[in-house]
């Protein structure tokens, strides 16, 4: 999922699109924290569906899902115990 600081709660300038980790249970946690370790509580963030505007690089970088617009090293899976 993606979230946008709010107006006010970051300079426009920090108002990136930061990619957060979908929380599982049917609890909403107290904070959100994204990928590149930011983190937000509630009122903090506007949700979005899809990146909108500018992403966070950090963030884009952790994401699980390698974009293939970034150049990202060889990333092995890590299925072995
Ligand atoms: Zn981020």
């Amino acid at each position: 999922m993606f979230g946008r600081p709010l107006p006010g709660v970051v300079g426009e300038t920090r108002r990136v699109v930061h990619v957060f980790e979908v929380p599982t249970g049917d609890t909403v946690p107290e904070r959100l924290t994204a990928f590149c370790g930011t983190s937000f509580g509630h009122g903090e963030l506007e949700h979005l569906d899809r990146i909108q505007g500018m992403p966070c690089v950090s963030c884009l970088r952790r994401t699980p899902t390698p974009d293939p617009e970034l150049p990202t090293g060889r990333q092995e899976p890590d299925e072995r115990p």
